[in-house]
Protein backbone atom coordinates (compact mmCIF):
# COMPACT_ATOMS: atom_id res chain seq x y z
CA UNK A 1 0.00 0.00 0.00
CA UNK A 2 1.33 2.97 -0.91
CA UNK A 3 0.16 5.93 0.87
CA UNK A 4 0.64 9.47 -0.30
CA UNK A 5 -1.55 11.55 2.51
CA UNK A 6 -0.62 11.71 5.73
CA UNK A 7 -1.68 13.05 9.29
CA UNK A 8 -0.19 16.68 9.57
CA UNK A 9 2.08 17.07 12.46
CA UNK A 10 -0.20 19.04 14.95
CA UNK A 11 -2.73 16.47 14.56
CA UNK A 12 0.40 13.94 15.44
CA UNK A 13 1.14 15.73 18.67
CA UNK A 14 -2.53 16.01 19.45
CA UNK A 15 -3.04 12.47 19.04
CA UNK A 16 0.02 11.54 21.38
CA UNK A 17 -1.06 13.99 23.82
CA UNK A 18 -4.49 12.12 24.31
CA UNK A 19 -5.95 15.71 22.85
CA UNK A 20 -8.21 14.25 20.34
CA UNK A 21 -11.64 13.70 21.07
CA UNK A 22 -12.72 9.73 20.49
CA UNK A 23 -14.04 9.74 16.82
CA UNK A 24 -10.92 11.54 15.65
CA UNK A 25 -9.13 9.51 17.74
CA UNK A 26 -10.26 5.92 16.20
CA UNK A 27 -10.12 7.90 12.36
CA UNK A 28 -6.19 9.00 13.52
CA UNK A 29 -5.23 5.10 14.93
CA UNK A 30 -6.69 3.58 12.15
CA UNK A 31 -4.57 5.59 9.59
CA UNK A 32 -1.30 5.10 12.24
CA UNK A 33 -2.31 1.24 12.21
CA UNK A 34 -2.08 1.15 7.94
CA UNK A 35 1.26 3.91 7.71
CA UNK A 36 4.52 3.21 9.38
CA UNK A 37 5.46 7.14 8.72
CA UNK A 38 2.71 8.46 11.25
CA UNK A 39 3.22 4.82 13.71
CA UNK A 40 6.64 6.26 13.70
CA UNK A 41 6.00 10.21 14.21
CA UNK A 42 3.47 9.12 16.86
CA UNK A 43 6.28 7.22 18.71
CA UNK A 44 8.47 10.15 18.69
CA UNK A 45 6.12 12.29 19.59
CA UNK A 46 4.64 10.24 22.59
CA UNK A 47 8.59 9.67 23.82
CA UNK A 48 9.05 13.75 23.80
CA UNK A 49 5.83 13.60 25.93
CA UNK A 50 6.84 10.84 28.20
CA UNK A 51 9.97 13.04 29.19
CA UNK A 52 8.43 15.77 29.86
CA UNK A 53 5.56 13.88 32.08
CA UNK A 54 8.25 11.72 33.87
CA UNK A 55 7.98 13.85 36.83
CA UNK A 56 4.44 13.68 37.24
CA UNK A 57 2.82 11.06 39.22
CA UNK A 58 0.01 8.81 37.75
CA UNK A 59 -3.36 10.09 38.82
CA UNK A 60 -6.07 7.14 39.97
CA UNK A 61 -8.96 6.10 37.11
CA UNK A 62 -11.66 8.90 36.89
CA UNK A 63 -15.30 7.83 38.66
CA UNK A 64 -16.89 6.05 36.46
CA UNK A 65 -14.27 4.61 34.34
CA UNK A 66 -14.81 1.04 34.79
CA UNK A 67 -18.86 1.34 33.87
CA UNK A 68 -17.59 3.17 30.82
CA UNK A 69 -15.60 0.95 29.56
CA UNK A 70 -18.56 -2.07 30.03
CA UNK A 71 -20.46 0.25 28.34
CA UNK A 72 -18.56 -0.09 25.84
CA UNK A 73 -18.59 -3.78 25.53
CA UNK A 74 -22.41 -3.89 24.71
CA UNK A 75 -23.35 -3.90 21.40
CA UNK A 76 -26.48 -3.45 19.37
CA UNK A 77 -27.01 -4.10 15.75
CA UNK A 78 -29.10 -1.03 14.37
CA UNK A 79 -29.79 -0.81 10.34
CA UNK A 80 -27.37 1.99 9.35
CA UNK A 81 -25.66 2.43 12.56
CA UNK A 82 -23.53 0.61 14.63
CA UNK A 83 -23.04 0.96 18.69
CA UNK A 84 -19.29 0.71 19.56
CA UNK A 85 -17.90 -2.01 21.47
CA UNK A 86 -14.32 -2.50 23.11
CA UNK A 87 -14.11 -6.27 22.04
CA UNK A 88 -10.52 -7.54 21.02
CA UNK A 89 -10.72 -7.35 17.45
CA UNK A 90 -11.17 -10.60 15.05
CA UNK A 91 -8.40 -10.49 12.54
CA UNK A 92 -9.79 -7.76 10.19
CA UNK A 93 -9.81 -8.70 6.26
CA UNK A 94 -6.64 -7.27 4.88
CA UNK A 95 -6.92 -3.21 4.51
CA UNK A 96 -9.17 -3.26 7.29
CA UNK A 97 -7.39 -1.42 10.55
CA UNK A 98 -7.77 -3.21 13.66
CA UNK A 99 -8.62 0.07 15.58
CA UNK A 100 -11.45 0.12 13.43
CA UNK A 101 -12.46 -3.21 13.30
CA UNK A 102 -12.89 -2.75 17.06
CA UNK A 103 -15.93 -1.13 16.18
CA UNK A 104 -17.60 -2.49 13.39
CA UNK A 105 -16.56 -6.44 13.00
CA UNK A 106 -13.87 -7.82 11.00
CA UNK A 107 -15.34 -7.14 7.54
CA UNK A 108 -16.97 -4.24 6.16
CA UNK A 109 -19.25 -6.54 3.80
CA UNK A 110 -21.09 -6.76 7.14
CA UNK A 111 -21.67 -2.89 7.22
CA UNK A 112 -25.39 -2.26 6.95
CA UNK A 113 -25.74 0.71 5.26
CA UNK A 114 -28.40 3.24 4.80
CA UNK A 115 -28.82 5.52 1.68
CA UNK A 116 -28.92 8.91 2.00
CA UNK A 117 -28.58 10.32 -1.60
CA UNK A 118 -28.51 8.34 -4.60
CA UNK A 119 -24.87 6.22 -5.08
CA UNK A 120 -24.17 7.73 -1.36
CA UNK A 121 -24.34 5.50 1.80
CA UNK A 122 -23.59 5.91 4.98
CA UNK A 123 -23.58 3.61 8.45
CA UNK A 124 -23.21 5.92 11.88
CA UNK A 125 -20.87 4.25 14.65
CA UNK A 126 -22.74 5.96 17.94
CA UNK A 127 -19.35 5.95 20.49
CA UNK A 128 -20.35 5.96 24.14
CA UNK A 129 -19.06 9.17 24.98
CA UNK A 130 -21.36 12.48 23.22
CA UNK A 131 -18.18 14.92 22.13
CA UNK A 132 -19.86 16.67 19.94
CA UNK A 133 -18.07 14.95 16.97
CA UNK A 134 -19.59 12.65 14.57
CA UNK A 135 -17.87 8.89 12.90
CA UNK A 136 -19.52 7.44 10.19
CA UNK A 137 -18.42 5.46 7.40
CA UNK A 138 -19.47 6.70 4.13
CA UNK A 139 -19.52 4.88 0.76
CA UNK A 140 -19.66 6.30 -2.65
CA UNK A 141 -20.40 4.86 -5.99
CA UNK A 142 -17.97 4.67 -8.61
CA UNK A 143 -17.77 7.57 -11.17
CA UNK A 144 -19.44 10.01 -8.94
CA UNK A 145 -18.78 13.21 -7.95
CA UNK A 146 -19.44 15.60 -4.78
CA UNK A 147 -20.35 18.80 -5.57
CA UNK A 148 -17.88 21.49 -4.46
CA UNK A 149 -18.12 22.00 -0.48
CA UNK A 150 -16.45 23.97 2.45
CA UNK A 151 -16.49 22.42 6.32
CA UNK A 152 -18.25 23.97 8.82
CA UNK A 153 -15.14 22.89 11.50
CA UNK A 154 -12.41 20.05 11.34
CA UNK A 155 -12.97 16.93 9.76
CA UNK A 156 -10.84 14.24 8.90
CA UNK A 157 -11.42 11.09 6.38
CA UNK A 158 -9.65 7.95 5.72
CA UNK A 159 -10.21 5.96 2.68
CA UNK A 160 -10.30 2.28 3.70
CA UNK A 161 -10.79 0.82 0.07
CA UNK A 162 -11.53 2.77 -3.28
CA UNK A 163 -9.97 6.20 -4.63
CA UNK A 164 -11.08 9.54 -5.16
CA UNK A 165 -9.66 12.34 -6.26
CA UNK A 166 -9.48 16.36 -6.19
CA UNK A 167 -7.97 20.05 -5.84
CA UNK A 168 -5.09 17.83 -3.43
CA UNK A 169 -4.73 14.94 -5.77
CA UNK A 170 -5.16 11.12 -5.38
CA UNK A 171 -6.72 9.69 -2.41
CA UNK A 172 -6.23 5.94 -1.87
CA UNK A 173 -6.80 3.03 1.04
CA UNK A 174 -4.89 4.40 3.82
CA UNK A 175 -4.43 7.82 2.71
CA UNK A 176 -6.20 10.80 4.87
CA UNK A 177 -7.75 13.80 4.63
CA UNK A 178 -7.03 16.34 7.51
CA UNK A 179 -9.44 19.24 6.22
CA UNK A 180 -10.25 22.49 8.35
CA UNK A 181 -13.22 23.96 8.09
CA UNK A 182 -11.52 26.78 5.79
CA UNK A 183 -11.00 23.86 2.66
CA UNK A 184 -12.94 23.81 0.20
CA UNK A 185 -12.88 20.44 -2.50
CA UNK A 186 -14.51 18.62 -5.21
CA UNK A 187 -14.21 15.23 -4.54
CA UNK A 188 -14.52 12.54 -7.45
CA UNK A 189 -14.44 9.05 -7.02
CA UNK A 190 -12.35 6.88 -9.60
CA UNK A 191 -13.93 4.60 -12.01
CA UNK A 192 -13.45 0.96 -11.35
CA UNK A 193 -15.47 0.62 -7.79
CA UNK A 194 -17.21 2.51 -4.98
CA UNK A 195 -15.53 3.94 -2.39
CA UNK A 196 -15.95 3.62 1.27
CA UNK A 197 -13.62 5.94 3.85
CA UNK A 198 -14.17 6.33 7.36
CA UNK A 199 -14.76 10.01 8.37
CA UNK A 200 -15.17 11.95 11.62
CA UNK A 201 -16.66 15.23 11.51
CA UNK A 202 -16.77 18.02 14.41
CA UNK A 203 -20.27 19.18 14.26
CA UNK A 204 -22.98 16.87 13.60
CA UNK A 205 -24.67 19.57 11.50
CA UNK A 206 -22.37 20.19 9.21
CA UNK A 207 -22.41 16.86 6.66
CA UNK A 208 -26.31 17.50 6.91
CA UNK A 209 -24.99 20.84 4.68
CA UNK A 210 -23.34 18.74 2.17
CA UNK A 211 -26.11 16.09 1.79
CA UNK A 212 -28.45 19.23 1.23
CA UNK A 213 -25.97 19.73 -1.61
CA UNK A 214 -25.71 16.15 -3.22
CA UNK A 215 -29.88 16.26 -3.15
CA UNK A 216 -29.91 19.73 -5.05
CA UNK A 217 -29.37 18.15 -8.18
CA UNK A 218 -31.32 15.25 -7.56
CA UNK A 219 -34.32 16.76 -6.24
CA UNK A 220 -34.20 20.58 -8.19
CA UNK A 221 -33.76 22.19 -4.19
ZN1 LIG B 1 0.67 8.45 7.43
Amino acid sequence: MTIAHHLDDATVLRYAAGDLDEAFAIVVSSHVAMCDQCRKAVRDAETAGGLLMEDVSPAPLGEGAFERMMERIETVGEEGSIRAKAKPPAPAQPGLPAPLARYIGSSLEDVKWRTVAPGVRKCDISLPTKTGSSLFLLQINSGMSIPEHGHGGDEMTLVLKGAYRDEFGRFGAGDIADLDEHIEHQPHVEPDGPCTCLVAAQTPTRFRGLLMRLLQPVFGI
